[in-house]
């Protein structure tokens, strides 16, 4: 009997990951459409002062309104955009509109408030995306010291010195290179040393923890003190509650980041929001 319900439990697993891989392929083939169609849209998350409480930044997180599926998380398509190589033509998108709509949000305000576009390894360090930021950068009239761009540490696998130059190149044009999802890949420390970046995010999973976790605690206070001495800002990902604010705070965290301040919204609705950022007193 035991050995019929494994077979049954198999059969149900294979049905499910058929299933599964037969949604990613229709999704795949929704993606080619997805782009002439204006199915995207990109959200802003406010980066906050973690000393002041004041917005510093926003990063621009792209959404994927499908018109049948409804809303699809990047985490879901961005992967499949980059096994079908449409993460190239969507990427230049994004980076386009962040800058045309955060430009737009600055013709209203004294203060140039700065954008942090996601951009993936292999747009990153294909030949040519130095050009698209520069036209890009031209086109929107975006001054090119409000441009963040947030890479991981996946950018070095094919090799680090292109990467460098490219990043050093971007420094000079004034736009700077944020470390995202610091502490989840490999060998991160040597990366530290060796990246002309300004600026580490680190990531969500030591952030939840360090209150809980001493381990975790002592590797994110390495961090901060680490990157304080290269002359790095570091951001803390995912604050979800006062606890969590207040132990990154006291740790010098620089910048703060997560729902406890502030969800990823429309561009309508980040012009309502106020400079200084209250922090949800539902939480
Ligand atoms: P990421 O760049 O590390 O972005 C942070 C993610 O954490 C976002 O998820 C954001 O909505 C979420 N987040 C922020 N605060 C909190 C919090 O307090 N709690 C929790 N649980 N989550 C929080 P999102 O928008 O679903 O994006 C997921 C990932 O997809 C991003 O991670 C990034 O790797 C990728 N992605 C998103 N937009 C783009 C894009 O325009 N281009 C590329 N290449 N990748 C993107
Ligand atoms: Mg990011
Ligand atoms: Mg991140
Ligand atoms: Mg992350």
């Amino acid at each position: 009997r035991a050995k019929r319900q494994g077979k049954n439990t198999w059969q149900w697993h294979s049905g499910l990951k058929a299933e599964r891989s037969q949604h990613s392929v229709k999704l795949r083939h929704d993606l080619h459409t997805a782009l002439n169609e204006n199915q995207f849209e990109i959200h802003y998350q406010p980066l906050v002062d973690a000393v002041t409480g004041r917005m510093r930044s926003v990063e621009a997180l792209v959404r994927w309104k499908h018109p049948t599926r409804g809303m699809i998380s990047p985490g879901e398509f961005i992967p499949l955009a980059e096994q079908t190589g449409q993460i190239i033509p969507l990427g230049l998108w994004i980076l386009k509109q962040a800058c045309i709509e955060i430009a737009d949000f600055n013709a209203q305000r004294e203060r140039g408030l700065r954008v942090a576009v996601n951009i993936s390894s292999l747009q990153f360090i294909r030949g040519g995306f130095l050009d698209d930021v520069r036209r890009v950068l031209a086109e929107t009239g975006l001054p090119p010291q409000l441009l963040e761009l947030e890479v991981t540490e996946s950018v070095l696998l094919d090799g680090a010195e292109p990467v460098i130059e490219l990043m050093e190149t971007l420094k000079t044009l004034g736009v700077r290179v944020a470390l995202d999802d610091f502490g989840t890949g490999f060998s991160s420390l040597s990366y530290l040393r060796d990246l002309p970046t300004h600026k580490v995010k680190l990531d969500r999973s030591f952030v939840e923890k360090t209150t809980t976790d001493h381990r975790i605690a002592a590797i994110v206070q390495g961090v901060i003190t680490m990157a304080h001495h290269m002359d790095m800002i570091v951001v803390a990902e995912g604050i979800e509650t006062r606890e969590q604010q207040d132990d990154l705070a006291r740790r010098h965290c620089d910048i703060l980041q997560g729902y406890l301040f502030a969800q990823p919204m429309p561009l309508a609705d980040l012009k309502k929001l106020p400079d200084l950022l209250p922090v949800n007193p539902a939480r």
